[in-house]
């Protein structure tokens, strides 16, 4: 029985993962499922933690704009200020790392993509549409996913793709059937709950839990202003948005 820590998009936001690790405590394995920096000002400190301790790591966009910065033509101004600025901060080896990590991997039966199976860096899954496209490219039962920064369920019942309501601190079952599953963002969520969002991943009793933690957004937030990145990325993340 293995009970894996799923985080995803903690953003170079190091006091929101401290405070997602400190809420976990112990976990026999923990997963990355991408975009370890960009928007926020710890990037190389975020690299070191998830590179010591996860078991599987996924590339981001994010990750993947740090080696090559042509891609921030599509991100909004500020991201793409944020990726220049990150790119700036971090060692060759740190690059060479991020270049390293795959986008999409099989982890024990397991399918994780840092956006969608269908697409693994770029595509949004963020409808009952996009889902259904997901569901037919990968295999197995389960897929977990970030990229959007909103925790979500998604389940393929004998063909018909549904969004499940998903609740805080409250095993959810994934024996029966395919689901695509986000554990929504570390370190700038996007839902209208500014706290840390993680997911538990039980492969003995087959559930996903998923968790918030409140940190100290208004540490982050000065950190951001001190590092000369955009206002409205510190700003975001009093609102969850
Ligand atoms: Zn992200």
């Amino acid at each position: 029985m293995t009970r894996t820590l799923v985080l995803s998009d903690i953003h170079a936001n190091k006091d929101a993962l401290d405070a997602v690790i400190a809420d976990a405590g112990d976990a026999e394995r923990i997963w990355c499922l991408g975009d370890i920096v960009g928007y926020g000002p710890e990037p190389g400190a975020c690299i070191a933690w998830v590179r010591e301790h996860c078991a599987s790591v996924l590339s981001g966009n994010h990750d993947y704009a740090a080696f090559d910065l042509s891609v921030v033509r599509d991100f909004n101004p500020s991201a793409a200020l944020a990726a220049e600025w990150t790119r700036a901060q971090l060692t060759d080896d740190e690059v060479a790392y991020l270049r390293s990590l795959p986008s999409l991997v099989a982890a024990d039966g397991v399918t994780l993509a840092h956006a969608s199976p269908a697409d693994p860096i770029w595509t949004y899954i963020l409808s009952v549409v996009d889902a259904r496209d997901a569901f037919g490219a990968f295999p197995g039962a389960l897929c977990l996913v970030g990229h959007t920064h909103v925790a979500a369920c998604y389940a393929d019942v004998a063909g018909l793709t549904v969004r499940i309501p998903i609740a805080n601190d409250a095993p959810y079952p994934v024996a029966d059937g395919r689901f695509i599953v986000n554990p929504g963002s570390v370190g700038q969520p996007r839902d209208h709950d500014p706290d840390a969002a993680y997911l538990w991943y039980d492969d003995e009793a087959q559930t996903v839990e998923w968790r918030r933690v409140a940190y100290d957004i208004a540490a982050v937030q000065e950190k951001i202003l001190r590092a000369g990145l955009p206002d409205r990325l510190a700003a975001r993340l009093a609102l969850g948005q």
